[in-house]
């Protein structure tokens, strides 16, 4: 089943490109959504520039390539988007010293910087290194005048049968406690889609963006002006739909989504 909206808009376009969101679209914990492989096969083979956009910070850009591969999804390296290479991106312009809030798994992708005496503060999904002290760390850091880089607002997160709190409420804590606002820089941020976009070449009113989260993926797409498709797997609950205003569209899963992006294209 799948609503009538986001057929038409303002300045829209035949679709040239297709942001795809990970975790939820593609694969749920470690498992491959039914249809999921030959739906990014599908698109891959036809005239759209394919990209994938994720905020998922607990693996490094080589391990989520390699995961990828071993779960058989043709992904070519440059079309893949983290948050997290954004991140990296955004402190090295300004030549920062960051305390890095991050997963240990990724700690190795920040080795290059100098991290003694912090300027700034970068918060991503950090799970169990979220404790008092590394939050209260950030909180004075930034009481001291350090920017608070956020990788995303997400709320949670699905892996295999459980939601998971992800990294928005603790970027939120600090900024609540310091008085602060964060710098966000993965999905829904703006600039960020725009990455994707650019590289692909294509206008927004050209590109659709397919995901799980209705607010980081779905909202985040339409403010950057582009269309979007919330599917109903992974984290998806009943009722996102009419969480946020706006025109998109509502498919049961990435294999739906691709289909009408595809007849759109045509
Ligand atoms: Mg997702």
């Amino acid at each position: 089943m799948e609503s009538g909206r986001g057929e038409t808009g303002p300045g829209w376009q035949r679709p040239g490109a297709l942001l795809l969101d990970l975790s939820g679209v593609l694969y749920d914990g470690s498992t491959v959504i039914a249809g999921a492989r030959e739906a990014v096969e599908r698109a891959q083979d036809s005239a759209l520039q394919v990209r994938f956009v994720t905020n998922t910070s607990q693996k490094t850009r080589a391990s989520l390539l390699a995961q990828l591969r071993a779960m058989d999804f043709a992904v070519q390296e440059s079309q893949l988007f983290t948050a997290v290479d954004a991140a990296r991106q955004w402190l090295s312009q300004r030549d920062l010293r960051p305390y890095c809030l991050v997963h240990r798994a990724i700690a190795s992708e920040f080795a290059d910087f100098d991290q003694h005496d912090p300027n700034a503060v970068f918060i991503a999904d950090a799970a169990e290194g979220f404790t008092y002290h590394t939050l209260n760390r950030a909180f004075q850091l930034c009481m001291r005048g350090a920017p608070l880089l956020g990788i995303g607002t997400n709320r949670y997160f699905k892996a295999d049968d459980q939601l998971l709190m992800d990294a928005g409420a603790f970027i939120r804590a600090v900024e609540f406690a310091a008085d602060v606002e964060a710098t966000i820089i993965g999905k829904p941020d703006r600039a960020f889609f725009q990455q994707a976009l650019a590289s692909a070449g294509v206008a927004p009113q050209q590109a659709v963006m397919v995901g799980d989260d209705v607010h980081g993926d779905v909202e985040g797409a339409l403010n950057a002006g582009m269309r979007a498709c919330l599917v109903r797997s992974g984290k998806y609950r009943k009722g996102d739909e009419n969480r946020v205003e706006g025109d998109f569209r509502l498919v049961d899963s990435v294999v739906e989504a691709v289909q009408w992006v595809l007849a759109q294209a045509d």
